[in-house]
């Protein structure tokens, strides 16, 4: 059981490199986080730090209120799950499981009872731990690299993609299992991973990451519900959030975004903000459900409503996407199976302004 603090930590590789620039995090006990962010983001490099696997450039990090920063990564009591598994190939599952604990000599009795109890939580059958790791599946293999986790009680878990090479079936399996699993053993656990879906669907809290900086900390609902900025709105979600292209007009004090095709009122409780904006052109961020066919509309006003094109209708089972065009801009809407709107079809929608975001044309920052 342990807290893990962040402090100013950055990393800049030989060439020049900042891969990762000044990131501050407080991780409580028992927290379940994950950094999430496009290839590249410096997601990995922060872990390997806090294993102590990389050095230090700038910065702190504390384990249990302890500086770490020069205690090497096997007395730093943290178990790591890579995505290859890395498992000894000569070695049975249950000789992989024991490893760890042979190395640091616990008693024979002991490490039979962990490695039985670990095995026991990940459901590894005593036939499976007798097979080589070639003689398992891929979602066995993961599971073996788990396994080799919890036998040593860490005080902190982290995982770098350790779902990347499963198929999307079994990545689902093991999100669940990774959530069980964090329920059960109540430890810290920091996880790595490009996939949005899996950072919200595991994480008590995200931290979103782009070009080594954070861009945001925030608990699922919050990230996918007031993204700090286009970044973040841009990357959480799926099919991603819309972003349309249009200037702010103020007409007998209301304001409208407008664009060809497009004139729809903002909300008043975006006008004490907006109102700097005026004449500007902007982007209006807004999520594929909340943009509904007229038919199935609640509040059809006519200030916002809009008449598009369908591009493209995409089945999806329980619901449908359509691809849209007004003007110049692209959008998407996220509509259910009854909708019969087809190709090349002139289709009226109606936009959710109290769901619409704004974001600052300098620096992407949203403005509500
Ligand atoms: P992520 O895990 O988000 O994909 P990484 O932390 O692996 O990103 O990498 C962040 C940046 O640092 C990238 O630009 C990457 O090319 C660079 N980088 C990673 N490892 C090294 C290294 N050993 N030497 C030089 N540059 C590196």
């Amino acid at each position: 059981m342990a807290n893990v603090t962040v402090k100013n930590l950055s990393k800049i590789y030989k060439g020049g490199i900042r891969a990762v620039n000044n990131v501050t995090l407080e991780i409580a006990d028992r927290e379940f986080v994950v950094l999430v962010g496009p290839s590249g983001c410096g997601k990995s490099t922060t872990l390997r730090m806090i294993a102590g696997l990389e050095d230090i450039t700038e910065g702190e990090i504390f384990i249990e209120n302890v500086l770490v920063n020069h205690v090497p990564a096997k007395n730093r009591d943290i178990a790591m799950v890579f995505q290859n598994y890395a498992l000894y190939p000569h070695m049975t599952v249950y000789e992989n499981l024991a490893f760890g604990l042979q190395l640091r000599r616990y008693p024979t009795k002991e490490i039979e009872r962990r490695v039985h109890e670990s095995a026991e939580i990940l459901g590894l059958t005593m036939e499976m731990l007798k097979r080589r790791p070639k003689e398992l599946s891929g979602g066995e293999r993961q599971r073996v690299a788990v396994g080799r986790a919890i036998v040593r009680k860490p005080k902190v878990f982290l995982f770098d993609e350790p779902l990347s090479n499963l198929d999307a079936k079994l990545r689902v399996q093991m999100r669940m299992e990774l959530q069980k699993l964090h329920n059960r053993l109540q430890s810290t656990m920091i996880y790595v991973t490009h996939d949005q879906v899996e950072a919200l669907t595991l994480g008590d809290r995200i931290v979103v990451m782009h070009h080594g900086l954070v861009q945001q900390v925030a608990d699922p609902i919050n990230l996918y519900e007031r993204p700090h900025n286009k970044f973040v709105a841009g990357f959480i979600g799926s099919p991603p959030m819309n972003f349309l292209k249009g200037t702010i007009l103020a007409e007998d004090g209301d304001y409208y975004f407008q664009d060809r095709g497009i004139k729809l009122r903002i909300l008043p409780h975006f006008y004490s903000r907006i109102a700097q904006y005026k004449g500007q052109t902007l982007t209006m961020g807004i999520r594929p459900e909340d943009i509904y066919d007229k038919i199935f509309a609640q509040d059809a006003r006519p200030e916002f409503t809009i008449t598009a094109t369908v591009d493209v209708v995409e089945p999806m089972g329980a619901e449908i996407y359509l691809y849209l065009t007004c003007g110049t801009n692209n959008f998407v809407v996220r509509v259910s199976n009854q909708d019969t709107a087809a190709m090349n079809q002139d289709l009226q929608v109606v936009f959710d302004m109290s769901k619409a975001l704004f974001f600052d044309p300098q620096t992407g920052v949203a403005i509500s």
